[in-house]
């Protein structure tokens, strides 16, 4: 992880490595697949950011690092681009929920740039649970939820819940279950 000034933080934008992952206005998320299951996550950070959207920030692309280890290839495809990142956000969310940070949480909340995925993504999360939020993102029939229908996020295929469960238990997001946090990236 590398904390960055602005320059070089808008730099990554244009490089072409990026075009398919996290980059955000306070943070950048670029993994490399190392083969046998083993990857190298380079994360760039503003500089200068206050301690609470450090936090987030940082949440949020530790967030895309663990999607990019644990998701199968199939489901990072057919998952939408605001999925991806309103799971990162509710990573966020919920780390400033924990801390209290009660501004950091508004911002969070007012940003547009989940296109209401964030919304959708808490709904679903207070209604069913982390976990379920979890097992959708692995294997959720479909590519986003819906935010006027939280239970759509049971919609899950078993058979390749099953397979990535078997997959990831070596990986997995053990200490994420009550403590999660976030960043915000925009889709270039
Ligand atoms: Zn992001």
């Amino acid at each position: 992880m590398t904390i960055v000034d602005r320059f070089t933080l808008e730099s990554l934008f244009k490089s072409p490595g990026y075009a398919q992952q996290c980059t955000s206005v306070f943070g950048a998320t670029r993994t490399h697949p190392f083969g046998e299951g083993r990857y190298i996550h380079a994360i760039s950070i503003l500089s200068g950011l206050s301690k609470p959207r450090l936090e987030a920030v940082a949440a949020h692309e530790f967030a895309h690092a663990w999607l990019n280890e644990n998701l199968a290839p199939s489901r990072k495809a057919a998952l939408a681009r605001e999925a991806l990142e309103g799971f990162c956000e509710l990573i966020a969310y919920d780390l400033m929920q924990e801390r209290s940070y009660e501004v950091e949480k508004s911002s969070i909340k007012e940003n547009p740039y989940t296109a209401g995925q964030l919304h959708a993504f808490v709904a679903a999360e207070s209604l069913n649970g982390f976990n379920a939020v979890l097992d959708w993102v692995k294997a959720g029939e479909a590519a986003k939820l819906d935010a006027d229908d939280p239970d759509g996020v049971r919609a899950v295929r078993e058979a390749e819940l099953a397979k990535t469960s078997a997959a990831s238990d070596s990986g997995g997001l053990p200490v994420y279950y009550s403590h999660v946090a976030s960043a915000r990236c925009q889709t270039s």
